[in-house]
């Protein structure tokens, strides 16, 4: 069957635009943590490093992922998201380590945050363009149907609500003199990182090790064969595997033997058809077997 690109152009601009946006509040961010010396700021710096990271994942995945299966890549490119994915995880992971070795030296040595006030004020400008590139995310994800795009919104969103958790906690220290809040909130924010560092790490493993498509998915697939596979009698040993936005399906269809080639070819057409139509980026191959093969346990009956 034809194949239309599940990525369109329009994500490529706002994958683009998140490594922009992600990289002048990365800069703006640091500005803030150079005039105060405040490990708060420079962590909650630091955070902005995972949404640069996701958004060059979300760029090869519609680069690299969309190239069309060739010789030597039959089903696709679409696990190279995940390779990058596994070494941004990593990345993450260093980022926590680094702020939690200065949150340390500064846990041992408090000071006081030199300009706070501008300092404070200038990565609240930082978190107000995090907040309207998350709104707009989020309100492109629902306009065009794409829930990755709502995630890195909602995603976004966390990061706005933990940079006003950082910038009450360091108006607190200043008003108190509370030295000590400022490495214990950098601290905070490098256990939130260091999460989502292993997360990313860990759920990229997992879909390369050939990770089955969700249950929901899986039951979806079930309820498509048992309504269109009229003729057949029962089918088994269905089985998923996920890359990226491609979904791969197979399993084995029992026939009455006696069924001739077209007849039974035309079942086949019809639920891959059915299933391709229900489930984007579904590929469907299906194995036809006469009915003295047919398996009790596992089976989908039609
Ligand atoms: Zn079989
Ligand atoms: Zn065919």
């Amino acid at each position: 069957m034809a194949k239309t690109p599940l990525l369109q152009n329009k994500h490529l601009l706002v994958a683009a635009a998140s490594i922009g946006v992600g990289l002048a509040v990365l800069g703006i961010k640091y500005a803030a943590y150079l005039m105060t010396g405040s490990v708060a700021l420079l962590s909650d710096a630091l955070e902005s490093i995972v949404n640069v990271l996701t958004a060059i994942t979300a760029l090869i995945a519609i680069r690299v992922g969309a190239h069309p299966p060739d010789r030597r890549h039959p089903f696709g490119h679409h696990k190279a998201e995940y390779f990058s994915a596994v070494l941004e995880g990593a990345l993450i992971i260093v980022a926590a380590l680094f702020i939690f070795h200065e949150a340390y030296g500064a846990l041992l040595k408090p000071r006081a945050l030199t300009e706070p006030a501008a300092g404070l004020f200038v990565n609240g400008v930082a978190t107000a363009l995090n907040a309207g590139w998350a709104w707009l995310l989020m309100n492109r994800g629902r306009i065009w149907k794409s829930p990755a795009l709502e995630g890195d919104g909602r995603h976004l969103l966390t990061d706005v609500i933990t940079s006003v958790g950082v910038l009450a906690g360091l108006i607190l220290a200043t008003l108190t003199g509370w030295s000590i809040l400022d490495p214990l909130i950098a601290g905070a924010v490098a256990i939130n990182i260091l999460r989502m560092g292993y997360d990313l790490a860990i759920q990229s493993m997992s879909h390369l090790m050939d990770e089955a498509a969700s249950p929901n998915i899986e039951a979806r697939i079930r309820e498509a064969i048992r309504a269109n596979a009229g003729g057949a009698l029962q089918a088994h040993d269905i089985r998923t595997r996920t890359a990226g936005p491609a979904t791969f399906i197979e399993f084995h269809l029992v026939v009455p033997g006696a069924m001739t080639v077209i007849a039974a070819h035309e079942i086949c057409d019809r639920l891959e058809a059915a299933i391709e139509a229900d489930i984007k980026g579904a590929e469907v191959v299906i194995h036809v077997e006469p009915e003295h093969k047919a398996k009790h346990k596992g089976a989908v009956e039609v």
